[in-house]
């Protein structure tokens, strides 16, 4: 079933749900709280009133399923395999008005844009919230580098600036950058690139993807999130394995991309966990590593850990690097609280289940993230608190201990 499931299959997904509660400890909201109603139970109980009739849609109501992060750690852990994300979607998608899905109209605008995307470059480059930035003065780069005013306005597509990639020896991999890939984490293609050409793999950024359709997805834009899947499919058929920077977007990519279509192969049974991909590359044909000496905080985006069900995906493969300490960032507190928009649609939410995040960080060197949205959702937390501890992809940490 995808986004344009008939409802008869989500009430019979919602009537799978036995009421135990067993999946309540696990919610971020329900602990905030704690409501029935800010809960997996009782967010599924509003969705079968809602969808079957016996409720009206209501500020309060739709109030409770706002809340909810997406984050699926009730999917992860319900016994009856209860497929929450794709009710809560269903649900949004009952509740959807074009006031309610005006800023994500509004961003999908901006981030589908090539010039609003420069602008938003531009604007995170100021801020200093880019991630290029930050990486950048963390390491040592091997690349000659062009003046930053030049590095801004080069938007040429990035895979122009990649054909140079050597053939394969041992086969290829495509990433997906998404909208926001190549806006705020292009030195983490790069770097994912460098690694895989040191396992002899290609990896490829075919030209011509789009955006995911989270931000579609969760906002109750069906058809739109559709769309995008669609032509996301088209535009990876010819590849094996589709690696996404992001583990927000390649959640979307699997939930999305389950059935094939016209003659185009499902999108969904292709889509690996990067971190995972690349660990069983370096497996293969392991590269020397540069020793360091660096603590390094991991965080585990929900997506990452309840959709890929890659909980321990990135310190297997920061495990291989000699001399880094490895800790998990508070990992009983669960979601961060970036969760797609959460984390500007509900800022006092985002803030409290970033804090336990930040405690912990106090003491490490480096922080690590392979969801942007949680590593900007980092970074603005830690500027809050005046530190400097730079967020990066694993992959960029990973790739600064190659050998020059
Ligand atoms: S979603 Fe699953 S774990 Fe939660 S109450 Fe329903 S059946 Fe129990
Ligand atoms: S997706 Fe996350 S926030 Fe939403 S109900 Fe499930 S556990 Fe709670």
């Amino acid at each position: 079933m995808d986004m344009t499931a008939p409802l008869s299959a989500v009430l019979a997904d919602a009537d799978l749900c036995v009421k135990c509660g067993l999946c309540l400890p696990h919610c971020p909201t329900y602990r905030l709280t704690p409501h029935e109603a800010e809960g997996p139970r009782g967010r599924i109980a509003l969705a079968q009133g809602l969808l079957g009739g016996t409720l009206a849609a209501s500020p309060v109501l739709a109030g409770h399923l706002d809340g909810c992060l997406s984050c699926r750690a009730c999917e992860a852990v319900c016994p009856a395999k209860v497929p929450y994300g794709r009710i809560l979607d269903a649900t949004r998608t009952a509740l959807a008005t074009p006031q309610r899905t005006r800023l994500t109209r509004i961003m999908g605008v901006v981030l589908e844009s090539p010039f609003l995307r420069m602008l938003v470059r531009f604007g995170l480059w100021l801020s200093s919230a880019s991630l290029d930035r930050v990486s950048r003065s963390h390491r040592e780069r091997s690349r000659p580098k062009a003046p930053a005013a030049l590095r801004l306005l080069d938007y040429r597509p990035i895979v122009r600036r990649l054909r140079a990639v050597p053939a394969p020896v041992h086969g290829t991999v495509a990433l997906f950058t998404g909208c926001v890939g190549d806006v705020a984490e292009r030195d983490v293609l790069h770097d994912a690139i460098r690694l895989f050409r040191a396992a002899g793999v290609q990896a490829a950024i075919p030209p011509n993807q789009g955006c995911c359709g989270a931000l579609h997805q969760h906002s109750g834009l069906a058809d739109a999130a559709a769309n995008r899947a669609m032509h996301n499919a088209e535009t990876f058929a010819r590849y094996d394995a589709v690696l996404p920077l992001a583990t927000g977007c390649g959640a979307t990519l699997r939930d999305l991309g389950r059935t094939a279509q016209d003659g185009t192969p499902a999108l969904a049974p292709k889509v690996r966990d990067l971190c995972t991909a690349l660990a069983d590359a370096l497996d293969a044909q392991p590269p020397q590593w540069q020793p360091r000496s660096l603590r390094v905080g991991i965080h585990t985006a929900c997506t990452q850990s309840n959709v890929f069900g890659a909980k321990e995906a990135i310190r297997h493969l920061l495990a291989r690097l000699p001399g880094v300490t490895l800790i998990d960032l508070a990992p009983e507190s669960g979601c961060c609280g970036a969760a797609g928009t959460a984390f500007i649609t509900q800022p006092a939410q985002a803030a409290a289940l970033l804090q336990p995040k930040l405690d912990a960080a106090a003491e490490v060197d480096v922080i690590v993230s392979a969801n942007i949205g949680c590593s900007l959702h980092f970074l603005a937390g830690l500027r809050g608190l005046g530190l400097r501890a730079p967020v990066l992809h694993p992959v960029s940490l990973l790739a600064q201990a190659l050998p020059a």
